[in-house]
């Protein structure tokens, strides 16, 4: 089969499988991304991230991670929610945590996918990845056509917006890549970092994870350092106020993911529920659920709980 036709295939599978988009990518070295990637790790902006410096040789290059890759296939998926979290609470979760846990999700379609370019052209060695540290996703879905970083650093697809998850297959097949995205998305618009309540926008495109929320309140074994207590914003799981300032999501849509849909927590617990977590209740609702919260022991959970508590002014927490 033409890599022509078989990327065609592997698109209108990735369609089937709910993807919302798919791009395709020819392996070659991200050496652009490189300089950014070590600039980044040496102004320690990864803080205690360690794994991030890790696999730097497999970044870049794919054929360490796939004997004989020849192609990166990139597809996004929207978790764009159409519900919001109850009105009485201000405990805020970033949307990506609303649901189920997307790994499993995503690695399980992409598992199909490789299947059906065994099925249609025989073996092939690959691997899927998503969110995984030695394949630098957002640099792969540029060079897939997918769309272009923002100053917040998160992918913006174009007329969509940057509330997706990416995922990658990376295989020794050739196929038809894309174009990649040349076009900037960004313009003069600074509205995510005049927004940014702590300051990790520390460039267009440069982000300080050492004074991110998001960081903050799920990387950091760590207490969250004083400094950033008051700007916390409510955030207890992650930090969205970035992709909610961009004009780009102004017009988001809502998934229809039954996988990505709301857990109870999330769609119904008010300030009772989360200031009085118990761990038995955490064990239950959240990580047997498959909740992303889970990702933050139920210590550092609480802890950011009772952060984001004890600095609410007395307005806020009089009036639930
Ligand atoms: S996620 Fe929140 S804290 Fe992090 S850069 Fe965006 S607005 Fe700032
Ligand atoms: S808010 Fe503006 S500057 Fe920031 S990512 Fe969106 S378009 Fe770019």
């Amino acid at each position: 089969m033409t890599p022509f036709r078989l990327s065609s295939q592997i698109k209108a599978a990735a369609n089937q499988l709910g993807f919302d988009v798919c791009g395709i990518a020819s392996i070659v070295q991200l050496e652009t991304h490189k300089k950014y990637l070590d600039n980044w790790l040496g102004q320690n902006y990864h803080g205690r991230m360690g794994y991030m410096a890790n696999h730097r040789q497999k970044r870049i290059d794919p054929g360490l991670l796939v004997p004989g890759a020849r192609s990166v296939v990139v597809v996004a998926m929207n978790y764009y929610p159409g519900t919001r979290q109850p009105d009485n609470t201000h405990y805020k979760i970033a949307r990506y945590a609303y649901g189920r846990d997307y790994h499993l999700l995503i690695r399980q379609k992409l598992e199909s996918l490789a299947a059906t370019i065994t099925e249609t052209n025989g073996p092939h060695h690959y691997r899927v990845f998503t969110d995984s540290a030695p394949v630098m996703e957002r640099a792969w879905a540029i060079e897939a056509g997918l769309g272009q970083t923002g100053k917040n650093t998160c992918l913006i697809i174009p007329k969509k917006g940057s509330y997706y998850f990416l995922g990658e297959l990376i295989t020794s097949v050739e196929l038809q890549p894309d174009q990649p995205f040349k076009k900037d998305l960004c313009g003069t618009c600074t509205r995510c970092m005049e927004a940014c309540p702590t300051g990790a926008i520390v460039l267009p495109g440069v982000l300080d994870a050492r004074r991110c929320i998001s960081y903050l309140t799920i990387e950091l074994k760590d207490s969250i350092p004083e400094e950033f207590l008051k700007n916390l914003n409510g955030w207890i799981f992650g930090c969205d106020i970035c992709q909610e300032a961009c004009p780009h999501n102004k017009h988001a849509k809502p998934h229809e993911n039954d996988y990505l849909r709301p857990l109870e927590a999330i769609s119904t617990w008010g300030n009772s529920q989360w200031e009085t977590l118990q761990r038995e209740v955490y064990a239950h609702a959240l990580k047997k659920e498959g909740s992303p919260l889970a990702r933050a022991s139920y210590n550092k959970l609480t802890e950011n709980i009772s952060m984001v508590r004890n600095n609410l002014n007395g307005e806020d927490a009089n009036s639930q």
